[in-house]
């Protein structure tokens, strides 16, 4: 197949008589192209560079077949079409006005306007009416009625092929009994088209390509319900109808709050003069900029203005080339989508465990706001999309805060491994897991701190909270009453209790366990999760400091003061006040409830006397330093300053215990504790 370049070269290049050669190149190619465009979610080509290959190739005589081929096996039938002119399609411009067009593939509104207002004044008519509305992004169909029944819904197809959807439509009516046919687009609501990717975790592009994608399905009727059908063009077996009984006949079967009338705008008996077509350009371009910056607001797709003359005599007058009629024109709005490279790929983890992709390219800009990074609904579709670092993408812009991305099917790519997904979660580097679909990637570690239920568990063993098993909390997680530590203080036991598997006794102990530990504040802090800083670390920190006193102090303060207790890195500093900021709440939340302050505790243990303490016939460094940190002194002999001998058996026999009773003998004061009493004195609770 040509690449698009070579289609330019060879358009470009070509003869005004185009070879057989040429046509059915240019003919495989803009084919391939529209079936990628409506039914998968990998394009061929922009529809920028589409409309300029359709462009050259018609100003050299090509004949382009609008819409895609139907699939092979879907249902594919000869279609005759009962109302030939409800096949046509429209001719595209993509300014208003003439002085703004800078490219010479493109048309302007003005130019279209003016050359048929001069063919219709030499037919001696002076006035036409227009009519604006919204030109819909969705799949075209025509459909049949026979009393108010649909009896033949069919796509427009290419060469007699189309689909029969007949059986999609089936239970579509209409009030009239006239025996009509209908041109209508087939649209989802951007409200739908959510709920259909969500409901079915699948992917697609936009509103349109989903339409496409169901219309195709076997189970197509399935989805008649999601679908909007959007009356255009009415034509009656019975009658002759202008335009505006056609409006009317859509106004009293559709209603008038039907989404063709929700902004469509009819301008009646103009003069056929340049100040009065300028006037109505006018009034064109300022419904035009507006739409083109917020038709993202619209409850549905929209991708342009159809302008069209309204008059039947006009119309008669200037008749159709091939399908498209001349008294219409497609308005198209700026090309939302832009052409750019992969150049990286991260990953987050939400909550529930499912790990997130996010897709790097270089940056892209739409309405003035830089794009250049952009999340993957799902495992699912980082498969599908199979890019690597230097892939082409193209990025869609849906609005200020999202893109879509869709991958380019070039040369290039074909020769560009798909970058392999992360073997390690984001957060705590566990394993990685993929659902059995492959439609997620999730961290496999039960305990990691990025879940919601391995936080929470994390949280319980560092404040020594225990009888809540990890089948437990899941089941609670997944009953909705377990995102948050702070959950885990507000279960209620009507709730709990009812859930399948756990009963009046487990609720009884979970909330009664929770209501009863009264922690320490350094116990708080340790359990937060907060890397390089375990419960130790906290608890040496808030022997200097409340968590109540670093919340007070300013960022720089705070690290200051952290990096002012020994044994304390500037790193450890940063994640400290990273731990108090992204737990702000959760902290204020649990500092409101019943806890001890450690450092009031620490406080009296220092103002009190200093010891000259002798450890014998153990060791144990922590305890150690615990004293030392409380201003005590350890020393290795005894000696008639020590305070207190501290041993595993006070019955014991080492020459150190037996100096200390000498000692004591003597009356200096000296105590001998055994190593569980010493920890008690102290308040050593480890
Ligand atoms: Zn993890």
């Amino acid at each position: 197949m040509l690449s698009v370049n070579d289609a330019y070269k060879l358009l470009i290049n070509a003869q005004r008589e185009l070879s057989t050669n040429i046509i059915s190149q240019i003919d495989e190619l803009l084919e391939k192209a529209s079936e990628a465009y409506y039914n998968t979610d990998k394009l061929i080509m922009t529809d920028e560079e589409f409309d300029k290959i359709v462009y050259i190739y018609k100003a050299k005589g090509g004949i382009v077949k609008v819409g895609a081929k139907p699939t092979a096996g879907k249902g594919i039938v000869g279609v005759k079409h009962r109302f030939r002119e409800l096949v046509g399609t429209l001719d595209k411009t993509n300014y208003v006005f003439e002085a703004h067009v800078t490219d010479a593939t493109k048309k302007s509104v003005e130019k279209w306007l003016m050359t048929n207002a001069n063919l219709l004044y030499k037919q001696g008519i002076r006035k036409i009416s227009l009519a604006i509305s919204f030109k819909f992004d969705g799949n075209s169909i025509s459909a049949e009625y026979v009393d108010g029944k649909n009896v033949s819904s069919l796509t427009r197809g290419q060469d007699g092929q189309g689909m029969d959807l007949t059986h999609v439509f089936k239970d579509h009516t209409i009030s009239s009994h006239e025996n009509v046919g209908i041109k209508y687009e087939v649209i989802i609501s951007w409200e739908n088209y959510k709920k259909l990717m969500e409901d079915l975790s699948v992917s697609y592009a936009n509103p349109r390509s989903l339409v496409s994608g169901k219309l195709g399905d076997d189970n197509a009727y399935d989805y008649y319900k999601y679908m909007t059908l959007v009356p255009l063009w009415v034509k009656s077996e019975e009658r002759e109808m202008t335009r505006m009984e056609e409006l009317e006949f859509i106004e009293e079967n559709f209603g008038e709050d039907n989404d063709l009338f929700l902004d469509m705008r009819v301008y009646e008996d103009i003069d056929i003069s340049k100040a009065s077509i300028k006037h109505f350009l006018t009034e064109l371009y300022q419904m035009y900029t507006k739409y083109a910056k917020e038709r993202d607001q619209l409850p549905f797709m929209i991708d342009g203005l159809v302008i069209e003359i309204m008059d039947t005599e006009s119309r008669k007058v200037l008749g159709y080339v091939n399908d498209e009629p001349n008294w219409a024109t497609a308005l198209k709005f700026p090309y939302m989508e832009k052409k750019t490279k992969v150049t990286g790929f991260d990953y987050t983890l939400g909550d529930s465990g499912i790990i997130t992709s996010r897709v790097w390219f270089e940056p892209v800009e739409f309405n003035g706001t830089k794009h250049e990074k952009q999340s993957l609904q799902n495992f699912k579709r980082y498969e599908e999309l199979a890019l690597g670092i230097g892939s082409d993408i193209l990025v869609q812009y849906r609005n200020d805060t999202l893109t879509y991305v869709v991958p380019l099917d070039t040369e290039n790519n074909r020769s560009i491994q798909p970058h392999p997904y992360t073997s390690e979660c984001p957060v705590c580097g566990g394993e990685v897991g993929i659902t059995e679909t492959r439609t997620f990637a999730f961290c496999n570690n039960p305990v990691c701190e990025g879940k919601a239920v391995g936080r929470i568990q994390n949280y319980l063993i560092k404040m020594d909270i225990k009888g809540f098993k990890e089948s437990t909390l899941g089941k609670i997680h997944e009953a909705g009453y377990l995102n948050s530590i702070i959950d885990l203080y507000n279960l209620d036991f009507d709730k709990v209790s009812a859930i399948e598997g756990l009963g009046e006794i487990t609720a009884m102990s979970l909330i009664g366990t929770m209501q009863s530990k009264v922690p320490y504040d350094y116990e708080i802090l340790g359990a937060l999760g907060i890397p390089s800083f375990s419960t130790s670390k906290a608890k040496e920190l808030c022997t200097v400091f409340t968590i109540n006193d670093l919340m007070d102090m300013s960022a720089v303060e705070v690290t200051s003061s952290i990096i002012s207790v020994e044994g304390f890195s500037d790193k450890t500093a940063k994640y400290i006040l990273n731990g108090i900021n992204e737990n702000w709440e959760l902290l204020q939340f649990l500092l409101g409830r019943e806890h001890m302050i450690y450092k009031e505790y620490a406080d009296k243990l220092n103002t009190g006397e200093k010891y000259k303490i002798v450890f014998t016939d153990f060791r144990d460094e922590a305890l150690q330093y615990y004293v030392e940190m409380l201003g005590h002194k350890v020393t290795s002999s005894v000696s008639g300053k020590t305070n207190i001998l501290v041993c595993p058996n006070v019955n014991g026999s080492t020459v150190k215990l037996a100096k200390a009773k000498d000692f004591q003998a003597k009356g200096t004061g000296i105590q001998i504790m055994t190593v569980e009493e010493f920890k008690e004195f102290v308040g050593y609770d480890k």
